[in-house]
C-alpha cells in the first residue's frame, strides 16, 4: 500500500494550491494528490474552438490577493497573466427591460435612472439607517434594505449577489458572504463613511478601492483562458498526482488514515486534506465521523449553467464597451446576467466576432437544472435578443452545466462551520479546503489552502 506523509484529495484549485504550498514549504514531506476525474481543475476549464476561448466555470480572479499572484509567480506564470480591459468598470443593470449604466460617481448617480428619486434619496439616508438588531445572522437582503432601502436592495444588491453567488439575497448570510460589509458597518457606523475612508486609504496606497459599481482589484486571467493555470500545475506536479482515482472513504486507525478509491486501491497517510465539494467530503468522511458528515451535508449548492455564445459583430447593434449586465429577479427573466467576454479579454473571440457568457440558474431557479440543453439555449437567445437587440443565431454555442455549482452560505452558515470545526478538532490530521466554507472565489480557495498547509505543517 502506498504511504505518504500527506494525501490531498481533489484536484481543483484548492487541492492543487495545497499541493504547491506543501511542496514549496516542506519539500522533505512525501505528498500525493488523488483526483477522481481524468482531468484536473474541477470547475476550471477552457475550450479553444474556432478562435474562441470558452471558460467552463470561473473566468478570472481579482488581483487583490498578493498570495494568488505569488502562486502564479512561483509557477512561472506571471508573464502569462492577462488583466481585464479598463472598460470593466462599465457595468449595466436591467430595469424595466432596458439596460441602465451603473453610475460611477455621486453626480452620475444623481443623474442616473437606475433608481427612482425616492430610491436615490433613501440611499443618501444611509448614514442614518437604523442599527442591526443585536445577535442576529442578518440576510444580505435585510442588511441592504435596512441601510439603503428596498428599491436599492432589489435593483443593486440582489443582482450583485446573483452575479457572485448565484444566490438569493434574502437567504444568504451577510456575515458569512460579505464579512467586510458587516465590519464596515461596525467600525464606521455607515457604509458611505466607510467607503470614503477606504477610498482615501486606497488612493494613498495607489490601489483600486472598489465601490458600489465594481469590486476592489482587477479581474485577471491568463492569456487564452484560466485553464493555463491548471495546465501549469499539471506540468510541475505530474509525479505527485494520480487522476482517475475517486476516493470513496477515509478511515482512521492507529494514528494514520487509510484512503480507499473506487477501484479498490488503498493509500495510507499521516495527514489528509479533503479539497472536495462539501457534499462529496461528507460521504467520504462518514466512516471517520458521522457528525462531521452530517454537518458537511448541511451546506447546500445552487445549480448554474454557463452558456457561451459567439456571434458576428454585425449581429449586435448595441455598444458592448463594458463588463456586461446583471438582471434583478424582479425583471422576471430566465438569465441571471451576461458578460461581454470579448470586451473584457480581447483574445476570447476571433476578429470580427464577439463572445457573450450568460448565466442561468442559481438558488432562485433550481428548476433550470431540469431543463434540457436546447431549452436553456433558446431561453438565453431570446433574453439576449430582447435585452441587447442581438439578431440571428449564434455561430457557436457551448453550454457548461454545474448541477452543484456554487455553495450557498445560507443564514446559519457560521453555526454549521462551528460544528464542522469542532468535529475536525477531534480528528487530528484531517483537514478541509475548498470553496464551501470561508469564501467561494478562487482567491479564497488559495487563501484557505495556504491556511490549511500552515496548520498541518505545525503538526
Ligand atoms: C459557473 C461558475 C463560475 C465561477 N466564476 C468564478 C469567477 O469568475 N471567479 C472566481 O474567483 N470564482 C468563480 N467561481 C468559483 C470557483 O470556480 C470555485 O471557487 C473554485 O474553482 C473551487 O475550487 P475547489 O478546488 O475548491 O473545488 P472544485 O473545483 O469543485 O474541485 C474539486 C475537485 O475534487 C474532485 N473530486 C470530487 N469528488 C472526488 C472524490 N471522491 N475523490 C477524488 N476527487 C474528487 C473533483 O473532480 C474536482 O476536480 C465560479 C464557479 C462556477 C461554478
Amino acid at each position: 500500500m502506498p504511504r505518504y506523509d500527506l494525501l490531498i484529495i481533489g484536484g481543483g484549485i484548492s487541492g492543487l494550491s495545497a499541493l504547491h504550498f506543501t511542496r514549496t514549504r516542506a519539500p522533505h514531506l512525501s505528498v500525493h494528490l488523488l483526483e477522481a476525474d481524468s482531468r484536473l481543475g474541477g470547475t476550471i476549464g477552457t475550450d479553444h474552438i474556432n478562435g474562441y476561448s470558452f471558460d467552463w466555470g470561473p473566468n478570472g480572479f481579482l488581483d487583490r490577493l498578493p498570495l494568488t499572484l505569488q502562486l502564479c509567480d512561483e509557477l512561472g506564470l506571471s508573464t502569462q497573466l492577462e488583466r481585464a480591459n479598463a472598460n470593466v468598470s462599465n457595468r449595466f443593470i436591467l430595469r424595466g427591460g432596458r439596460l441602465r449604466p451603473v453610475p460611477l460617481s455621486p453626480p452620475a448617480f444623481l443623474k442616473s435612472d437606475i433608481l427612482s428619486w425616492p430610491g436615490k434619496l433613501r440611499i443618501f439616508g444611509e448614514p442614518f439607517a437604523r442599527k442591526r438588531p443585536p445577535g442576529i445572522d442578518e440576510s444580505i437582503y435585510d442588511f441592504g434594505s435596512r441601510r439603503i432601502g428596498r428599491e436599492a436592495a432589489d435593483y443593486l444588491i440582489q443582482p450583485m449577489v446573483s452575479g457572485v453567488y448565484g444566490g438569493v439575497a434574502s437567504r444568504l448570510s451577510l456575515k458569512s458572504c460579505f464579512p467586510i460589509m458587516r465590519e464596515m458597518e461596525d467600525q464606521y457606523g455607515s457604509l458611505v463613511r466607510a467607503m470614503f475612508a477606504r477610498a482615501r486609504k486606497a488612493k494613498k496606497e495607489g490601489r483600486k478601492a472598489g465601490g458600489p459599481s465594481s469590486p476592489a482589484g482587477w479581474l485577471t486571467s491568463f492569456r487564452g483562458g484560466l485553464y493555463a493555470l491548471i495546465e501549469r500545475f499539471r506540468e510541475v506536479y505530474a509525479g505527485q498526482i494520480t487522476t482517475g482515482a475517486e476516493v470513496v472513504s477515509v478511515r482512521k486507525a492507529n494514528g494514520s488514515f487509510t484512503v480507499q478509491t473506487t477501484d479498490g486501491q488503498s493509500y495510507e497517510a499521516k495527514q489528509v486534506v479533503l479539497a472536495l465539494p462539501s457534499y462529496r467530503a461528507s460521504s467520504v468522511v462518514a466512516g471517520v465521523s458521522p457528525d462531521l458528515a452530517s454537518s458537511l451535508a448541511r451546506i447546500k449548492y445552487a445549480p448554474i449553467a454557463v452558456v457561451c455564445m459567439g456571434f458576428p459583430e454585425t449581429s449586435v447593434s448595441r455598444n458592448l464597451n463594458g463588463f456586461g449586465f446583471l438582471v434583478p429577479s424582479k425583471e422576471n427573466r430566465r438569465i441571471l446576467g451576461s458578460i461581454w467576454t470579448s470586451s473584457i479579454f480581447a483574445d476570447r473571440a476571433p476578429s470580427g466576432k464577439v463572445q457573450f457568457r450568460t448565466m442561468v440558474g442559481g438558488d432562485g431557479d433550481h428548476e433550470s437544472a431540469k431543463m434540457t440543453d436546447s431549452d436553456i439555449i433558446s431561453k438565453v437567445q431570446k433574453d439576449l435578443h430582447d435585452i441587447t437587440g442581438i439578431t440571428g443565431a449564434p455561430d457557436i454555442v457551448k453550454l457548461y452545466r454545474w448541477t452543484y455549482g456554487i455553495p450557498q452560505y445560507h443564514i446559519g452558515h457560521s453555526e454549521v462551520m462551528t460544528a464542522i470545526e469542532s468535529e475536525l478538532a477531534k480528528i487530528n490530521g484531517l483537514h478541509l479546503a475548498g470553496n464551501a466554507y470561508y469564501g467561494i472565489g478562487l482567491n479564497e480557495c488559495v487563501k484557505q489552502a495556504d491556511a490549511v498547509v500552515t496548520k498541518l505543517l505545525k503538526g
